[in-house]
């Protein structure tokens, strides 16, 4: 608690991370910004405002996408304030029924176990096989509760790999990794999972694909169960010990900026793929065929703002001949997915979306690519929802195909 309020006591109320916040943008309430918040956060810590409704609120419509933190001249550490003030609240919160529904269900109970994972995937690739997919909008009582948000995001299902120990480069080993599967992405994003692997093989890498790694604790994290996001940790920690690894490599940014808090042996090695591949040795036997198409960039908050490596997806991408490579217009606002928000927040979420969505249609380009599971599917269903075709997929994915890869024989 006094670290929390001594962490507040830097801001120096000057504003200048107003205008990079997009709740303030969209409501241009103090209250919804920054410096409004974090003046909130220092009453309630020093016990001169009640956590109340109002109070809440203004804490919960922050995305926690530290467009703020980037941008703040003082350093304040906004990203670990909001967790913390997220973690003592969360002790004594009474929540409705949805939100307990939310995290014990989908969060404890499916997401965050890779067995249910699994389990709940298969029906869902039953349920979109059959067509269910497009009524699910139609049901009033799914829309109260925000299923439809998450029917509508969902891709078509691939089956699920049982993924090896370890994957062999064919010819001269440059170096051996580690690949994170993450908890959402080993399930709908199998495809850049196998995609990094199969690029990492061709420019010489081995790849150990531990089993017992788990969840990276992101959603608990922002759901103030820092417990149980440690739990995760130390699960993680383990499945990895013992191996001697060049880097730990994540393929969504989300979980990459979550697994670089972790101890320092531990996040010193961690690296999102495209920034491993960026430095990677090896290029230079590798075939890459052209692509005579525009592609958007979208950048992750995750990405730009606590990885710090918004650039390495331009750099990737630009191997590819031929490939006209763009950066998303409006880049420095947060698309609304943010973990759990789109289902918690869904106005705020549709509005930021809403943005995305025109920003993609007016880029005509071909490809939109995101570093970021989450923000890929949110967008991936607004575009969906439009009736905009342009193909949302990973930068990695992208590249790996002009290298040969086939998704349907990779597994
Ligand atoms: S958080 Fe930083 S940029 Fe924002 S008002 Fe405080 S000192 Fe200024
Ligand atoms: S984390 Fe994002 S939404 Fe929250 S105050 Fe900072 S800029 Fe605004």
């Amino acid at each position: 608690m006094s670290e929390l309020i001594a962490e507040s006591g830097r801001c120096v109320a000057c504003g200048l991370c107003l205008p990079h916040c997009p709740t303030y943008r969209k409501t241009l309430s103090e209250a919804d910004s920054p410096r409004g918040r974090i003046m909130l956060m220092q009453g309630v810590l020093e016990g001169r405002l009640a956590v109340n409704e109002r109070f809440l609120a203004h804490i919960d419509l922050c995305l926690g996408c530290r467009a703020c933190e980037a941008v703040c001249p003082n350093n304040v550490p906004y990203g670990r304030l909001v967790a913390g003030m997220r973690g003592v609240i969360g002790r004594t919160r009474r929540r409705s029924l949805w939100r307990r529904l939310l995290r014990s269900v989908l969060v404890d109970g499916v997401v965050t176990k890779p067995a249910m994972l699994r389990l709940v995937s298969g029906i869902v690739r039953i349920w979109q096989a059959l067509g269910l997919q497009a009524l699910a909008g139609k049901f009033s009582g799914l829309r109260r509760f925000g299923l439809t948000r998450i029917a509508v995001q969902l891709s078509p299902m691939k089956a699920q790999p049982r993924w090896k120990a370890v994957y062999l480069p064919v010819g001269e080993v440059r170096g051996e990794v580690g690949l994170f599967l993450g908890c959402v992405a080993r399930v709908s994003d199998v495809e850049t999972l196998s995609a990094s692997i199969f690029v990492l093989n061709k420019l010489g890498y081995r790849v150990y694909v531990p089993s017992d790694q788990s969840c990276c604790g992101a959603m608990h994290e922002n759901l103030g169960e820092a417990e149980k996001a440690c739990n995760f940790e130390r699960k993680n920690i383990d499945a990895f010990a013992g191996l001697n690894l060049d880097a730990i490599i994540s393929t969504a940014s989300g979980c990459g900026a979550t697994l670089k808090v972790y101890p320092p042996a531990f996040a010193g090695k961690v690296m999102d793929i495209s920034e491993f591949l960026a430095g990677a040795q090896g290029w230079e036997g590798a075939a890459i065929a052209p692509l005579a198409a525009k592609v958007a960039v979208h950048e992750p908050c995750s990405m730009r703002n606590v990885l710090r490596c918004a650039n390495r997806p331009y750099d990737l991408l630009r191997r590819i001949p031929s490939v006209l490579v763009e950066p998303l217009a409006g880049n420095d606002q947060c698309c609304g997915a943010a973990g759990t928000y789109f289902l918690s927040q869904p106005k705020m979420a549709e509005s930021l979306l809403a943005d995305k969505t025109a920003a993609a249609k007016a880029s005509g380009a071909r490809f939109l690519v995101s570093s970021n599971i989450g923000c890929a599917m949110h967008m991936a269903g607004g575009l969906r929802e439009a009736g905009v075709e342009i193909k949302v997929v990973h930068p990695v994915a992208l590249l790996a195909r002009q290298m040969g890869f086939e998704d349907s024989k990779a597994r």
